[in-house]
């Protein structure tokens, strides 16, 4: 399978030339394609698999036109969200700030491709600059779940235009005790949206919790 064949837009093939990478691996092989049809995904990919470019490639490939219209009751809501600054479109939620940061480092590469903002948003760092970012307005989110409920308690942070959501490493994520957390930030997505579920193991006693969250996935097991 050649980069070439999967679907993505030529502002990230331009990327996957940017960074080096020749052949998908398989985890991206197998998660592109579903992704750029829309389907939500399920996917048993440990790090070192090339998991964070499976889920950004084809998220950022499409991203701008995934968002359905809003509904007429919206209409209201958006307005107001228009007026504290755009977005976020697309939310990837990690468990750590390492994490975090290597996921923004391939987002960040890739958006300058695309054109496409993004912001990050972690614990153990001071809120200011992290609350300005928000208020600025972005297309794509990436943060650790406890600081972001943080945020949108404060009301710093609006997920109502979220329409496409990951949850990156989600075991983890479940055994660092998350699970309140991410539920909290899931029920302020939109309802209708792709979601995308990457875990090392996909047993059901370990993701379990949360596999209610995608909705027909196609499975992906490398
Ligand atoms: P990840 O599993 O997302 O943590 O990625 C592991 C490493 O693989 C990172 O250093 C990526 O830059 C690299 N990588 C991801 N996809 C490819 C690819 N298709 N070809 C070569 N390297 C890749």
């Amino acid at each position: 399978v050649r980069f070439a064949d999967l679907g993505l837009s030529d502002a990230v093939m331009q990327a996957v030339v940017d960074m080096g990478y020749e052949t998908p691996t398989p985890v991206q092989a197998a998660s592109i394609p579903e992704v750029l049809a829309g389907r939500d995904i399920l996917a048993a990919a440990q790090t070192g698999t090339g998991k964070t470019a499976a889920f950004l490639l084809p998220t950022m490939s499409k991203l701008g036109h995934v968002v359905p219209p809003a509904k007429k009751g919206d209409r209201g809501r958006r307005r107001r969200n228009a007026a504290r600054g755009r977005g976020p479109l697309m939310l990837v939620i990690t468990p750590t700030r390492e994490l975090a940061q290597q996921i923004d480092e391939v987002c960040t590469t890739v958006a300058k491709r695309t054109g496409h903002t993004a912001v990050t948003v972690v614990g153990g760092l001071s809120y200011g600059p992290q609350k300005q970012a928000l208020a600025r307005g972005c297309d794509i989110l990436v943060a650790t779940p406890g600081r972001l409920v943080d945020l949108i308690e404060q009301g710093a942070a609006n997920l109502d235009e979220v329409g496409v959501l990951v949850l990156d490493e989600a075991d983890r994520m479940l055994d660092m005790g998350f699970l309140p957390q991410v539920r909290t930030i899931v029920s302020k997505c939109r309802e209708e949206r792709q979601t995308l579920l990457f875990s090392a193991t996909l047993d059901e006693e370990r993701v379990g919790a949360i596999t209610d969250l995608v909705h027909e996935p196609a499975r992906v097991e490398i």
